[in-house]
């Protein structure tokens, strides 16, 4: 990946601080492109920092509906379907992951594993491949044991709505706390947890054991504990502004609402089915310097993002805006922030603050005259 000029303007502290106090991403999506969509620049600004990102994507996306008619066609003479769409988006995701920067990137469980639910009502969301009909405890240990590997100060995933309600999303939600702190226990803890489960029985919780041995691995590895974990969120007053500068036309998914806004009814009086109220945002980063990698992540998902379609429309605006990524801190303390947000998901965790530049070693001071002007 080639590093934009801009690298050379960051503070001395945000790459200085890289050599004693190594910081770490993980991100967990629900899908191929969630990544791309919703956190790409803030992937790409970290992983252009020398941060490592990870990244777990918990299905392979079978079910997503897919937009560009030739892509479309393809899918649909395969035998599998389902599979072959899973197949071409694991590919596009391999891309995509380059194009951020993002270091180490695994499916939950393993790619296949678990299945795109479909979206919510669906008769999918019952399949028992199905992310949502999955075991959930295999899939929080699953998870958990990436976070002991990992070992990331800061974990991104959805708000308890997902973001706009899709199963997988709130699934990765859930499943993103709970391994959370399955990851921070202590191998004594799990043990006695299993043995409290009072429905349980000698056999299940062999049983458990013995995955947790040999699939997950969730304890093989020393506990390890997050010390924040931020939802990826859009703020109502982003989406207003999507919905008035896509406005009213075909393939935008906020036509009504840009209808509504443009017939004068008082935003607080119109239902926005995506996205948070404003006060919810903790942390807004801008990372509108990243806007390209993210574009180019785009390009790579091109089954569900066409050349022409709405993403590609917001991320050509002008002023970048789609550079600007905003968080919602779900547990851990915040750091200092600017305006009222965090700029950095990593605030109060550098061993040097951006506010606190100076270098621990001193600089030579120089009271004299230069001797002389080089030729
Ligand atoms: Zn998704």
């Amino acid at each position: 990946m080639t590093l934009p000029p801009d690298l050379l303007d960051m503070p001395f502290a945000r790459l200085g601080d890289r050599l004693g106090n190594p910081l770490r991403l993980l991100m967990v999506h629900a899908h191929p492109d969630d990544e791309t969509t919703t956190t790409g620049a803030t992937a790409a600004l970290y992983a252009a920092e020398t941060i490592d990102v990870h990244l777990v994507t918990c299905t392979r996306g079978e079910r997503g509906e897919i937009l560009d008619p030739e892509v479309r066609r393809a899918v649909d003479a395969a035998a599998d379907r389902e599979q072959a769409l899973g197949e071409l988006r694991v590919r596009e995701l391999a891309v995509a992951v380059e194009k951020l920067g993002i270091k180490g990137s695994r499916f939950l469980g393993g790619p296949g594993r678990w299945w795109d639910s479909g979206v919510a009502g669906a008769d999918t969301n019952a399949d028992p491949r199905s992310l949502v009909a999955g075991d959930r405890r295999e899939q929080v240990d699953a998870l958990a044991a990436v976070i002991r590997e990992v070992r990331p100060q800061v974990l991104v995933t959805y708000d308890s709505r997902g973001g706009y309600g899709h199963p997988d999303h709130i699934r990765a939600h859930e499943l993103s706390l709970a391994a959370v702190d399955r990851a921070a226990e202590s191998d004594a803890e799990s043990d006695a947890g299993f043995a409290a489960g009072a429905e349980a029985d000698v056999e299940a919780i062999a049983e458990l054991n013995a995955d947790a041995g040999t699939e997950s691995g969730a304890e093989a590895a020393p506990a390890w504990s997050v010390a924040k974990v931020y939802a990826a969120v859009v703020p109502f007053s982003v989406v207003r502004a999507v919905a008035r500068r896509l406005g009213t036309g075909g393939g935008s998914p906020f036509a009504a609402l840009a209808e509504a806004l443009a017939d004068g009814v008082p935003p607080d009086r119109i239902d926005i089915p995506y996205g948070v109220p404003d006060h919810l945002v903790t942390a807004r980063i801008d990372a509108r310097d990243w806007l390209d990698s993210k574009t180019a992540a785009m390009r790579a998902h091109r089954s569900q993002m066409p050349a022409d379609g709405w993403f590609f429309k917001l991320a050509a605006i002008g002023d970048g805006g789609f550079g600007m990524e905003h968080f919602q801190l779900l547990r851990g303390t915040p750091g200092p922030v600017d305006d009222g947000f965090e700029a950095d998901l990593f605030a109060g965790l550098r061993a040097v603050d951006d506010v606190d530049c100076e270098p621990d070693f001193g600089w030579p001071e120089y009271d004299q005259e230069p001797a002389a002007e080089l030729p």
